[in-house]
């Protein structure tokens, strides 16, 4: 089969690698979708993921194959790569290791993901993609359990106002799923005139400009000089935890979602009188994606406007695509047909 093999020092290479033939408690998944996550761009751009590595968690497909004792699974099922429930002893190590570090931990050696044509993966692993819900919608849904799971860690009440940082693709499904969950208004700032579009059209209270626009004296104006209760950072940068920390309002919380892979300047002594709590958020739970794939069944969040009508890139374009996205973009979201 086919696969954009990561070869270090950002390299992909379009390789020709031996197709899995699934075990008996195994299938094998044809993968028709796969979005580039965050994630991915950092293993590239820190040149972290292990040479050798096909990387790619955000895909939807088929069930080309199945083993002989899967009972769960037919060929031709829909599902999308993840979101089963793990029997026990098989939880992810994100999950169950006492000092799980991601930067040295999080992309072990010689796994075959979503950049290719096939993945295989355990009976448990899929879930079905519901009637209704393209395969492309579906390979959103782990960026949506992601956003899912941010707001569900938070301590978000009905009616509280919500601040997000960063309107790229997991910002978008922040806000949706803060409006979800009761948000009564949901505050954006985001530099990005496309992504400050879109995080309008899907029900973004406000959109600010940090580079024009004060944040802080605009969000203290829309919330009568008080702050959001929640804060979400959702782009990492050097400059926005503090910024969270500066505008959120006393004693609220702020929820790191996006993943810093640098050293982050703070300045306590600005905020720390206002006694705010602080959350970092990390991936989803299996429940996480059921619920992300209820939200997009139902109508109330959607991915369409992300994936937008560009055209999904074939595996030969990865490499100028992650080239792309380690520079400042106004691109929502790529996905990749292998
Ligand atoms: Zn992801």
């Amino acid at each position: 089969m086919k696969a954009a093999v990561y070869k270090g020092k950002q390299r992909f290479e379009i390789e020709e690698i031996p197709t899995p033939s699934p075990g008996p408690e195994q299938v094998l998944v044809k993968v028709h979708f796969c979005a580039i996550c965050g994630t991915d761009v950092h293993a590239f751009l820190y040149d972290i993921a292990p040479p050798g590595t096909v990387l790619g968690h955000e895909f939807a497909g088929e069930v080309v194959e199945v083993g002989s004792t899967v009972t769960k699974w037919q060929v031709g099922d829909r599902v999308i790569g993840g979101g089963g429930d793990p029997p026990p002893g098989q939880e992810s190590p994100t999950r169950s290791h006492p000092r799980y570090n991601y930067r040295t931990m999080g992309f072990p050696e010689g796994s075959i993901r979503g950049y290719a044509e096939f993945v295989l993966m355990e009976e448990w692993q899929p879930i079905l993609i519901p009637d209704g819900i393209t395969d492309e919608e579906a390979a959103m849904c782990e960026p949506t359990a992601v956003a899912v799971h941010a707001v569900r860690n938070s301590d978000l009440k009905l009616g509280d106002s919500v601040a997000i940082i960063g309107a790229g693709p997991i910002g978008l499904l922040t806000l949706q799923s803060a409006k979800a969950a009761g948000a009564s208004a949901v505050y954006v700032s985001e530099i990005a005139p496309e992504r400050a579009r879109v995080a309008l059209d899907l029900g973004a209270d406000a959109v600010i400009n940090p580079l024009e626009q004060e944040l802080q004296t605009e969000i203290d104006a829309l919330t009568d000089g008080r702050g959001p209760n929640i804060v979400f950072d959702c782009a990492g940068f050097p400059s926005t935890l503090d910024q969270a920390f500066n505008v959120v309002r006393h004693t609220g919380q702020v929820v790191l979602v996006a993943v810093p892979w640098e050293e982050l300047p703070l300045k306590p002594v600005d905020w720390m009188a206002r006694e705010i709590s602080f959350k970092a958020s990390w991936g989803s739970l299996p429940g996480d994606w059921h619920r992300a794939m209820d939200l997009m069944s139902s109508g109330r969040l959607t991915v369409k406007p992300l994936i937008g009508d560009v055209e999904a890139i074939p595996l030969e374009g990865m490499q100028e695509a992650f080239e792309g996205l380690t520079k400042p973009s106004n691109e929502l979201q790529l996905v990749v047909r292998p």
